[in-house]
């Protein structure tokens, strides 16, 4: 499949079927923002689920925060942000169409054409990607603040404020799930570039003698991770940042970059970041920063920022997840997602809408699954081939279908269902009191 028509097949897919919906689509859209659907939400927060899992819950050196999206002005000043958080920008002086000065390539040029001949650049300059807005009822400069242009600063501003009140042993970090809002110059590639997504980020703060151990540690938590959701192995690939293109206070910095439809580019960064931080906020507050460790002089802890985009993940999962294949004679097309992050886990048929007893069976297996996984559905419309393709498009590992058997018609089949796997299309008889155990386990990270 040509990569660009896998991009076309993935966004409609999304939007046929409640995944994601361009923002304020009926009035003609608000470039770089999306709404996500029913699907799209389940998706997502099982991916928030399974980070929070394996970043925060299952260990014991992780503590959450949420910190508000409107922050200090000097938050985004000491960190740099103010004056340095900048895309290169150029306008073209004929139809006064703006780019990214480093991104300007044969495709860009050819979605965004010169309505009078050919682009002809201005100089370039740098353009401040942070959304400015007014806190108050007084709109002037006093007023100022920015929407948050990631999460990581919420968790340096309260980082006196968790050891003072928790009390935690180095190393620890602090984790946080929340939007971040960049004016992108040119967002583009669905949710991959937009001007608000969201973001899950660790700050995790470490002696400074063993950053090299821990950035190692959280760089196998970050592939286990991607395991975990699904993310096709092959496709992620690990970038050593160069020296030239770090920033200057880091040692380290992996970029885990991966094969989009419509080429490789980065989907998640884990950075050494030293002191940068902590010390721009404690020059900058005036409040000490440092930490306090037995017969230690007090120091600032430096820090292993593993950074993750939501939205990116949910794209990567979803460009592994489409498959197009033959079942049956028939052209099919399904989502292949890790049950873990499938937005329905499984689907209840009866086999005939018009027979009440199959019906009431039907939704008593049904109430039974729902009770302890919330994500099952009920769905008695069109034939159960129809409901099937449906379920396949929509990525449901399961089916389970209801049929006179179950009721005793054959003896030795009562109170057994058919259970049909998503990826073969393959059909097996199993007993409702196995369903539960079987989903659960297919469902565990
Ligand atoms: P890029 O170079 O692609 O603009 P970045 O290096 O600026 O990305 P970071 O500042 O490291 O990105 O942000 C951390 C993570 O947040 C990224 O790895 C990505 O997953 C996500 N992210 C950043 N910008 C966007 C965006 N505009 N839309 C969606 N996700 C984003």
């Amino acid at each position: 499949m040509a990569e660009n028509d896998l991009m076309e097949k993935i966004v409609s897919l999304s939007k046929r079927r409640g995944f994601i919906f361009q923002g304020s689509e009926i009035y003609g859209g608000l470039a770089g923002t999306w709404d996500y659907g029913p699907l799209g939400v389940a998706l997502k927060n099982n991916i928030k689920k399974i980070w929070w899992h394996m970043f925060v819950d299952s260990r014991d050196d992780m503590y959450g925060t949420d910190a508000a999206i409107l922050m200090s002005p000097k938050v985004w000043e000491a960190s740099g942000h103010v004056s340095g958080f900048s895309d290169p920008l150029v306008e073209c002086k004929k139809c006064k169409k703006r780019f990214r000065a480093d991104h300007i390539d044969d495709i860009n040029l050819k979605e965004t054409p010169c309505t009078s001949g050919k682009h002809e650049f201005g100089p370039v300059r740098q353009f401040n990607m942070m959304f400015k807005t007014h806190v108050g009822a007084t709109e002037d400069e006093t007023s100022i603040s920015y929407l948050r242009p990631e999460t990581a600063g919420g968790m340096f501003v309260n980082f006196k404020n968790v050891v003072d009140s928790i009390h935690p042993k180095l190393p620890f970090g602090l984790a946080q799930i929340g939007k971040a809002f960049r004016n992108e110059i040119a967002p583009r590639d669905f949710v991959f570039r937009s001007r608000e997504f969201e973001q899950m980020e660790v700050e995790y703060f470490v002696r400074p003698s063993e950053w090299e151990q821990k950035f190692e540690e959280w760089r196998n938590v970050m592939i286990s991770f991607i395991a975990a959701v699904g993310i096709r192995k092959d496709g992620v690939h690990e970038l050593e940042v160069g020296e030239a293109d770090r920033a200057h206070y880091s040692k380290r910095t992996i970029d885990f970059e991966f094969d989009f439809p419509f080429g490789k580019k980065e989907l998640y960064g884990l950075a050494y970041r030293g002191d940068f931080d902590l010390s721009a906020h404690q020059d900058a507050s005036g409040q000490n920063l440092k930490y306090v460790e037995e017969g230690q002089e007090p120091f600032l802890p430096h820090v292993i920022e593993p950074s993750l985009g939501v939205d990116r993940t949910v794209l990567a999962v979803l460009a592994s997840a489409y498959t197009e294949d033959e079942l049956g004679g028939e052209t099919r097309v399904y989502l292949k997602f890790a049950p873990a992050v499938a937005p329905i886990k499984a689907a209840v048929f009866p086999l005939l809408k018009n027979k009440p007893e199959l019906v009431a069976k039907a939704r008593e297996v049904y109430a039974l699954l729902k009770k302890e996984i919330p994500q099952v559905m009920f769905d008695d419309n069109g034939n159960v081939g129809k409901r099937y393709r449906r379920q396949d498009e929509i990525g449901t590992p399961w089916t389970i279908t209801i049929d006179f058997d179950t009721l005793g018609e054959n003896p030795d089949l009562l109170n057994t269902v058919t259970l049909r796997d998503r990826d073969t299309g393959e059909q097996k008889r199993v007993a409702i009191s196995e369903l539960l155990p079987l989903l659960m386990a297919s469902i565990r990270v």
